[in-house]
């Protein structure tokens, strides 16, 4: 069955007030997003299609609405990662073109970005996408552009092109250190300690650490 882009709409916000912890129709239905796309008539034809159950105040998922959520939510999530991380787009543009553009990709475009950006566990928003099969199984011949720090050798240089770390201190440890995004760093050493050249200084980087920094390669 083919979805409109508003039931996809109401889909992902259902899930996202999920993972706030909520699930009020009515909040729902204020949602200014959701105001532009959707009514309680909507709820209603979602409701007769057997993607939501509707009791009292509460809206949950059935399976099918769970698994097309799912679906939606990671088209987004990815398409967010894309635009502004790796295409250096500014917020604003982003998030127009993160809505629009997650409607028209299909599961293999999708998967195809998610392997070209490393897979990333997060949106810019800190928020979990979804893992695709291509997160779980390596099969894929496409080459990423984009990696986790530790998939670098010894000796290669890569540019920072996001941070996944969801912990604020850890973020902000890392910028005074100068590990941002845009930041360019060589891979000295990554046994016993992962060891990091940035300039002329050398730093150990937690391994934990190291997986939540995802660089492009460059040559030097
Ligand atoms: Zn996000
Ligand atoms: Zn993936």
């Amino acid at each position: 069955m083919e979805h409109d882009r508003a039931t996809e709409e109401v889909l992902e916000f259902i899930w996202s007030e999920r993972e706030a912890g909520r699930s009020s129709v009515a909040a729902l239905l204020e949602i200014e997003e959701v105001k532009e796309e959707a009514d309680r008539s909507t709820l209603d034809t979602m409701s007769a299609n057997g993607l939501i159950n509707v009791e009292g105040d509460s809206v949950t998922l059935t399976d099918t609405g769970e698994s097309l959520a799912r679906e939606a939510i990671r088209r987004h999530r990815l398409a967010e990662r894309l635009l502004t991380e790796v295409l250096a787009m500014d917020d604003e543009n982003m998030e127009k073109n993160a809505c629009s553009f997650e409607h028209t990709l299909t599961p293999e475009v999708a998967e195809s970005i998610c392997t070209l950006i490393g897979h990333p566990p997060t949106c810019p928003h800190g928020l979990p996408i979804p893992k695709g099969n291509c997160c779980i199984a390596t099969k894929s011949e496409i080459t990423p552009l984009v990696n986790p720090l530790d998939k670098l050798k010894v000796g290669e240089t890569g540019r920072i092109i996001f941070i996944v770390s969801r912990q604020h201190t850890r973020l902000d440890k890392l910028s005074t250190l100068g590990i941002v995004p845009g930041t360019v760093l060589r891979v000295h050493q990554k046994r016993p300690a992962f060891v990091l050249q940035l300039d002329e200084t050398t730093l150990a980087l937690d391994p934990e650490i190291v997986k939540e920094i995802y660089v492009k390669k460059v040559e030097v």
